[in-house]
């Protein structure tokens, strides 16, 4: 009787533990959501244990930065206090600390120098005619071909595209040790954008071959590059009628810009100034209708004329009204063979911006390879921060911080 009483109470503690064991599994099932802690008040390792046992994906990279101190969080995919589900990714960009002058010095950073700005126009979907690529001998046309590989070439160069006004605005976000190289397309041609036809959801559909198409394609490839370009239309916009709306804003939409390249493609020199203002005020009122304050306000000179800034009319490109509406024109961009200089140059002048052309010519006559070579030690060379600027000291004479930006000299 005895031994079965002990038996029973043994049964029930059996019965208690197991409880206890399913109360407990209960509770981790149906635990309170678990929102993202406050990153920054754990070490890398706290935060890597956290990862682990919540089963996030954690993916760290690593920057130097002026700002943020070593080991904090730069960047972080997901926001401090939302809710987490198993195998979420969560990417951090982490802070190496500040650069040191040593690191500058070694990398040539180099905030003062020269930055190309490539002039293109046709990009055609042909076989090569004359030396590299070129359509015709002047080389003012690229094959789709010779236009990829051109892409390719800055790049291995070391060359970040960044857009026309971020140059001029000197809003510079190209990587540590990396060079910015602006491209820019005159005459809207068909072929910079070409569509061949709409998706089942309305949207336009790119033909590879045309530059824009290959400006996506190179995208792709290298995700983590900016890609960007800027426009110059005249009256016929890009020459396709029943699709200039939707490639003005899908341009605009996907990080490209728009401008200005007069309504008739006119020469400036030979025109009353009068008609500079219908030219220049009538493109930008035309803009307006698909586009209006997205555009940005320059004009790339037709002919590169005027070649000089006191010409009568230069004036009138920069400030004018036509119909009533006044203009104000930011910059304008000539037609030359060699870079410019950076925005943080004393001899920067944005309103007459030198342009190369986009040419191969087995490296002679200011061709691509011959207008980055002769830049080869004079180029800005950036240090991955649009906040500071880096010089050598030697070139100390030459800034113009206009942005009132933090200077490092080395
Ligand atoms: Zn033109």
């Amino acid at each position: 009787m005895k031994q079965l009483k002990l038996k029973k109470k043994l049964f029930f503690k059996i019965i208690i533990i197991i409880i206890f064991f399913i109360a407990i599994r209960f509770i981790f099932l149906t635990e309170n959501p678990q929102y993202l802690p406050d990153l920054n008040t754990m070490t890398i390792t706290q935060i890597k244990e956290y990862a682990q046992k919540n089963k996030l994906n954690l993916n760290i990279e690593y920057e130097y930065s002026n700002k943020i101190a070593e080991n904090k969080i730069i960047n972080q995919n997901i926001k401090n206090g939302t809710i987490l589900k198993k195998d979420d990714n969560l990417n951090l960009v982490v802070s190496k600390g500040a650069i040191s002058i040593e690191y500058y010095a070694e990398n040539k950073i180099n905030e003062l120098g020269r930055i190309p700005v490539m002039m293109y126009h046709h990009i055609m979907d042909v076989e090569n005619e004359y030396t590299g690529g070129n359509i015709d001998k002047e080389g003012y046309n690229r094959t789709s071909n010779a236009f990829k590989k051109d892409l390719e070439y800055y790049y291995e160069q070391g060359y970040e595209m960044i857009s026309l006004i971020d140059y001029i605005n000197g809003n510079i976000n190209t990587s540590f040790g990396k060079s910015p190289i602006v491209l820019t397309f005159d005459d809207g041609n068909s072929n910079n954008i070409k569509v061949t036809g709409l998706d089942e959801k309305g949207n336009i559909i790119i033909d590879p071959k045309s530059a824009v198409g290959i400006l996506e394609a190179f995208k792709k490839k290298y995700p983590k590059t900016k890609v960007t370009a800027t426009f110059f239309l005249n009256k016929g916009l890009f020459n396709q009628k029943d699709y200039n709306d939707k490639i003005l804003n899908w341009l605009i939409d996907n990080g490209y810009d728009i401008g200005n390249h007069t309504l008739n493609h006119v020469d400036f020199a030979k025109i009353t100034s009068n008609k500079v203002q219908e030219e220049v005020g009538g493109l930008y009122q035309l803009l307006d209708q698909y586009i209006k304050d997205k555009y940005v306000k320059i004009v790339a000179l037709p002919y590169g004329s005027p070649y000089k800034q006191n010409h009568s009319n230069f004036k009138y490109i920069l400030n004018g009204t036509y119909k009533d509406i006044v203009y104000e024109t930011l910059s304008t961009l000539r037609v030359g063979w060699e870079a410019d200089y950076s925005p943080f140059n004393k001899e920067f002048d944005s309103t007459f911006i030198k342009r190369i052309r986009a040419y191969d010519n087995n490296g002679q006559e200011f061709d691509i390879e011959m207008a980055l070579n002769n830049i080869k030690n004079t180029r800005y060379i950036s240090d991955g921060d649009n906040k500071t600027i880096v010089i050598p000291s030697s070139l100390n004479s030459q800034i113009n911080n206009k942005n009132n930006l933090d200077m490092i000299e080395y």
